[in-house]
C-alpha cells in the first residue's frame, strides 16, 4: 500500500505535494476546492502547472476527495443540479490536474431503493458532461449514518449495475466506515471475510483507494467519527492485514484523521507494521 495522508491545500493545490513529503507519505489526498462549499474561484494555468510540477518532481500519486455538500441522492431540483454540477465541476479540475480518483460519499435517500435509482442517474448525467475524461469517480463506502446510503456493498454493487458506464467507477474502502457500518475488520478472519465479500459484490479489483482511518465508536455504530490509527476502537490488526495485503501493494492509502500534525507518526506506525523478511 502506498500509504499517505490529507493533506491541505492552503496557498495553493501545488502545495500539498510538500506536506505529503513532510510527512513521509508515498501519496497523497487533496480537495480541489473548499470541501465546505458549493463553488470556487476557478483553477488558473499557474495552478495547474505547478500542481503538474509538483507531481513529477515528488512522484507522489493523488486522489482528490470530493465537496461534502453533494448529494446524488436528492429529489429537490435545485439541490440536484447543484450537487451535480459541483461534481462535474470537481471531475474536470481532477481531469487538467492528472488526477485519477475523485472520491465522493454516494448520497443520501430516506427511501433505499429510490435513492440508489437517483444516484445512479445522477452519475450517467455527469459521465455525460463529462465524456472521455480518464479521471473516475471513486465511491465511497459510508458509515450509513442517517439516511446516507453506501454503506453496505450491495448498495455499491446495486449502482453499479444501473449506471450505463460502470467501467468507469470505482470504490473507496474507509476503514472507519467499514468498521461503523458493521463490517468487523478487526481481526485477521474479519478482515479476510469482508475482503472476499466485497470481492463477491463490487470486485476487489475496482478498489481504487482506502482510507486508513481508525474509529472513534464501537462496530455498527453507525456513527462516522474518525480516530487516529491504532487509537480507536478498531486496533492495529486492520491495518496490518492492509499494508501486508498483496493485492494491495500499489493502492493509495491516505489518513483522514483531524490531526496533521500528528500525520507523521501514524505513517511511521503504519509503516512499522509491514512484515519483513
Ligand atoms: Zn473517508
Amino acid at each position: 500500500m502506498l500509504i499517505g495522508a490529507h493533506e491541505s491545500i492552503a496557498g495553493g493545490v501545488s502545495h500539498a505535494f510538500a506536506r505529503a513529503e513532510e510527512h513521509g507519505a508515498r501519496s497523497l489526498q487533496i480537495f480541489t476546492k473548499n470541501a465546505r462549499g458549493w463553488s470556487a474561484p476557478a483553477l488558473t494555468e499557474q495552478e495547474r502547472r505547478a500542481f503538474r510540477a509538483e507531481a513529477r518532481r515528488t512522484g507522489l500519486p493523488s486522489v482528490a476527495h470530493g465537496s461534502y455538500l453533494v448529494n446524488l441522492g436528492s429529489e429537490d431540483a435545485t439541490l440536484r443540479e447543484k450537487s451535480l454540477a459541483c461534481v462535474t465541476e470537481e471531475l474536470t479540475r481532477c481531469e487538467r490536474l492528472g488526477i485519477t480518483y475523485l472520491v465522493i460519499h454516494p448520497g443520501a435517500h430516506p427511501d433505499e431503493r429510490k435513492g440508489l435509482s437517483l444516484i445512479a442517474a445522477g452519475i450517467d448525467e455527469i459521465h455525460q458532461r463529462t465524456p472521455r475524461f480518464r479521471a473516475r469517480l471513486c465511491l465511497e463506502i459510508t458509515a450509513g449514518q442517517g439516511n446516507c446510503l453506501g454503506w453496505r456493498f450491495w448498495h455499491l454493487a446495486e449502482i453499479l449495475s444501473q449506471v450505463k458506464r460502470e467501467d468507469r467507477i470505482s470504490i473507496c474502502l474507509d476503514t472507519c466506515h467499514l468498521f461503523a457500518a458493521g463490517y468487523d475488520v478487526s481481526t485477521e478472519q474479519g478482515y479476510e471475510a469482508v475482503m472476499a465479500e466485497c470481492d463477491t459484490t463490487v470486485g476487489l479489483e475496482r478498489v481504487g483507494c482506502f482510507h486508513l482511518n481508525d474509529c472513534k465508536k464501537p462496530l455498527g455504530c453507525r456513527v462516522d467519527r474518525h480516530e487516529e490509527v491504532g487509537k480507536g476502537t478498531i486496533g492495529r490488526t486492520a491495518f496490518r492485514c492492509l499494508v501486508n495485503d498483496p493485492r494491495f501493494v500499489n493502492t493509495i492509502g491516505v489518513l483522514e484523521t483531524p490531526f496533521p500534525e500528528r500525520y507523521g507518526e501514524s505513517i511511521r506506525l503504519l509503516e512499522s507494521l509491514r512484515r519483513t523478511r
